[in-house]
């Protein structure tokens, strides 16, 4: 009861009447807080005894009931509006990135499917059966063991959660792949389950990627295994560890190899490559990855079945972000190109009756030799010209056959005399010449000495005759002074016109 209240405080006049009698009584909510007060009026005067004054009290109680029932109503259909509008967006959300939610209760086998559950596989809201057995019938057939027996495991509590990809019927009869992702939420005392909850996404469009990604990867590897030698992608890590992260078929060819043994390391190709090459190639590759400038060698390989066979490697490089050189590229066989390049050069470079070196290959030969005395300031080397004497007279008399054969019976007689660092080319019809590195004028004059000996005693024959043959010979020094190998040959042949004039069949020094 409000002892403060008295008719100042209230309105006391209802409807023009003068009241003659008030009390009140505070309305104070649970928590404390005051609503206002409940008032009793009367026209007439009166007393409250203590009954009606709890009455009036008790009243006052009912009406802070009701209007914190009130309260409270309101602000649960405000929860429930907000839970609501919660729910309603997640299921955007969801809806909107093709997936959908369902709800199974495994022992009365009912599941509950979102709308866009149902609309993924083009059913409107109310028209798929909430039975788990129906849901079987959706599965393509070939899918449908798997994913029970996935779904088992999970109950068994073999795997922490549920996941499966599968295909599944469409409203259509079409099939569309799904994946389907769960959960058991709830299990009853013997860990059995009763509750599972996940989602379902669409990935047709994923598997589709994936099946058109697998084609073009069966495309490159049909392709690859199709061309001649080995397919690569070659990658060299920061930490220096390399390997073939793709090599085509053609690595049988190459390396007598498989992808396989490659696939972490290029060991297995080290060990073939020819241990003479193998630095050039491991230096090759670094210059490549070093500067990313294509790779190019040519180099030999040892193997088990082919034996000793030539490699042509071409690559490009390129840096990953990791630091790593990836090299996409191909090896061919060059064995047979080898072959011919080195008949090629031979043609090129080597006489054909005598079988020694050709004049243009000699004069490169000469001149190397210069350059190594130049840059080794060594000593001088001996130049020698050997030129037949009357040459013509044995074409004539014997017959042209018979000149060639006393060249080529010469010609040998002079390989067989030089010594390692020695070397001899034919630079003319009946003219020879050779080179001593490192000798005197009195050594090659010894080696002079020896050829006339030789050449005189070479029976050459022709039936019972006898072919005597005399050569005349020049010798003079290359120098390291000198600016080119010519003056020292241009030397060499003014002593051996001198021997020609002097009589044939002699010695003469520059
Ligand atoms: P000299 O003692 O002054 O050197 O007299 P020569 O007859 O040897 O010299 P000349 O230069 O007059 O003749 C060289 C001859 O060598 C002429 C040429 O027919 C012959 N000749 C050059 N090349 C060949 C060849 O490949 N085979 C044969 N059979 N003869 C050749
Ligand atoms: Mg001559
Ligand atoms: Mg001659």
């Amino acid at each position: 009861m409000l002892d403060d209240a008295h008719p100042g405080d209230v309105p006391i006049l209802i409807d023009g009447l003068p009241m003659g009698f008030h009390a009140a009584c505070p309305l104070t909510t649970s928590s404390g807080s005051r609503l206002g007060a409940f008032w009793l009026l009367d026209a007439g005067s009166r007393e409250l005894d203590q009954a009606e004054r709890g009455l009036l009290q008790d009243f006052a109680d009912m009406a802070v009931a009701i209007v914190e029932r009130d309260l409270a109503q309101g602000k649960l259909n405000d929860d429930a509006s907000r839970l609501e509008e919660n729910e309603k967006r997640l299921e955007l959300a969801i809806a909107g990135s093709g997936t959908g939610v369902w709800d199974r209760d495994i022992q009365s086998g009912c599941i509950h499917y979102s709308a866009g559950w149902k609309a993924i596989i083009g059913y409107e809201e109310s028209e798929i059966t909430n039975r788990i057995e129906d849901s079987y019938t959706r599965v393509h057939p070939d899918d449908l063991a798997y994913v029970q027996a996935t779904i088992q495991a999970h109950f068994n509590q073999e795997t922490e959660s549920y996941a499966v990809d599968h295909r599944i019927r469409c409203k259509d009869g079409s099939y569309k792949w799904i994946s389907s992702r769960g959960k058991v939420v709830s299990r009853g005392g013997n860990g059995e389950p009763l509750r599972m909850i996940g989602t379902t996404t669409d990935i047709t469009a994923i598997q589709a990627l994936a099946e058109e990604l697998q084609q073009t990867v069966d495309l490159v590897t049909s392709l690859t295994n199709e061309v001649p030698g080995l397919v690569f992608q070659h990658r060299l890590l920061p930490t220096g560890e390399s390997f073939l992260s793709y090599a085509s078929a053609g690595i049988a060819d190459i390396y007598e190899l498989t992808p396989q043994q490659v696939a972490a390391s290029t060991g297995p190709i080290h060990a073939v490559i020819h241990p003479d090459d193998l630095e050039a190639y491991r230096a090759s590759l670094h210059a490549s990855a070093a500067s990313l400038t294509p790779w190019h060698l040519e180099y030999r390989v040892e193997l088990p079945r082919q034996g000793l066979r030539w490699r042509q490697g071409d690559a490009r490089p390129r840096r990953l972000d990791d630091g790593s050189t990836l090299w996409h590229g191909f090896i061919t066989d060059a064995t047979e190109r080898k072959r011919i390049e080195g008949e090629l050069q031979e043609f090129a470079t080597i006489d054909f009756l005598t079988q020694l070196p050709n004049r243009r290959h000699f004069v490169v030969r000469i001149e190397q030799e210069l350059a190594r005395i130049q840059r080794t300031d060594g000593r001088p080397a001996a130049v020698l010209t050997f030129d037949l004497d009357h040459f013509k007279a044995i074409n004539d008399t014997w017959g042209h056959a018979m000149g060639d054969h006393a060249l080529r019976c010469f010609a040998a007689l002079l390989r067989d005399a030089l010594q390692k660092h020695d070397f001899a080319g034919r630079i003319g019809g009946e003219e020879f010449a050779v080179v001593l590195p490192d000798a005197s004028l009195e050594t090659a004059t010894r080696f002079a000495r020896r050829v006339q000996h030789q050449i005189a005693e070479t029976a050459l024959l022709d039936g019972s005759q006898i072919v005597t043959l005399t050569v005349s010979v020049g010798i003079a020094l290359m120098h390291a002074t000198d600016l080119s190998a010519d003056l020292s040959l241009l030397r060499s042949d003014g002593a051996l016109y001198r021997a020609k004039e002097r009589g044939r069949n002699r010695i003469e020094c520059d």
